[in-house]
């Protein structure tokens, strides 16, 4: 629900362009100075075995700050980042930030696999697969620790380059997620062309299975198309027990969601370690 909030958010002011506006120039200087003065900050969220609750993972989450010191959700800053340019500065750092805490934590016996979202922007920088190959090494993670969550749509912008993009990073030993499988491009094709590891439900069905019929159908099937391909499933967006129980139930094996824990700071999750 926050999620539809944070995209309509704008329209409840699309009689007021001036609004508009200014509150886009001021998440705009936002991000800037906080890219500038590398005060991106990035949140992590477990990722859980559902039948043992051990985590095996975290999804990396950008954090911006306002001038107020509140958070602003990335939904309403990805798109401008993406719009600007700044999303190649902003990922990198996100990247950066991951493979260095990915490291720290397999230095410490654990091995927790961290998953980054790439914005369909940075296919555009054909260095891409050179930065995260470099950032993998300097931050001297093995690349099996290190997973890119990419949309269907994002897979949809230029097919050919991507796919040789994608087949570059998968060479060098990362896996590759498809994010909130189910709500883009409904070909299934390129589950072939592309090699991907994972595919993540939207939490969109994940919230909604309980009481919609389509939703729980449409989670089963996601999830039996998964063992078909022989790819890895992950649940988004497990709230309760009962979303539990029947992600269960169904054979999905990972899941992440507030029902185990909200994204947090790093500072909290190695807490969370021990
Ligand atoms: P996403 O990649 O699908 O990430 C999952 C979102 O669902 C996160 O929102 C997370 O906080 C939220 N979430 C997790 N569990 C639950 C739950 O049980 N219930 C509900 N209602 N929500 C849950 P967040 O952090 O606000 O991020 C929103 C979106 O912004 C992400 O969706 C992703 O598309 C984008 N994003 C976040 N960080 C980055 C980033 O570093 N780079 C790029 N390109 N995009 C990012
Ligand atoms: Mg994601
Ligand atoms: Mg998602
Ligand atoms: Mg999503």
């Amino acid at each position: 629900r926050a999620k539809e909030q944070g995209r309509n958010r704008f329209c409840y002011y699309s009689d007021d362009l001036e609004y508009q506006f200014k509150q886009r120039q001021s998440v705009e200087k936002l991000l800037r100075h906080a890219i500038e003065q590398d005060k991106i900050e990035v949140f992590y969220q477990p990722k859980l075995a559902l039948l043992t609750e051990k985590i095996i993972g975290v999804e990396a989450l950008v954090r911006l700050r306002d001038d107020e010191n509140k958070l602003i959700s990335p939904l309403d800053f990805i798109p401008l980042a993406e719009e600007t340019g700044l999303i190649h500065a902003l990922g990198q750092s996100v990247l950066k930030q991951s493979c260095i805490a990915a490291k720290e934590w397999a230095d410490k016996g654990h091995n927790i696999k961290v998953a980054v979202n790439i914005a369909a922007k940075q296919f555009t920088d054909g260095n891409f697969c050179n930065l995260v190959a470099d950032t993998i090494e300097q931050a001297g993670l093995a690349s099996e620790l290190l997973e890119l969550e990419v949309t269907e749509s994002a897979l949809m912008h230029d097919f050919e380059e991507i796919k040789i993009m994608l087949s570059k990073l998968s060479d060098l030993g990362l896996t590759i997620a498809i994010d909130d499988f189910g709500t883009g491009y409904s070909s299934l094709s390129y589950l072939k062309l592309f090699p991907v590891d994972v595919l993540k439900i939207d939490q969109s069905f994940v919230r909604d299975m309980l009481t919609d019929t389509q939703s729980m159908d449409i989670v089963r099937t996601i999830t039996s198309l998964a063992h078909t391909l022989n790819l890895q499933i992950v649940a988004e967006g497990i709230e309760e027990k009962q979303h539990l129980n029947s992600l269960i139930d169904l054979g999905c094996e990972l899941g992440q969601g507030y029902y185990f824990h909200k994204p947090m700071p790093k500072e909290e999750f190695d807490k969370l370690l021990g």
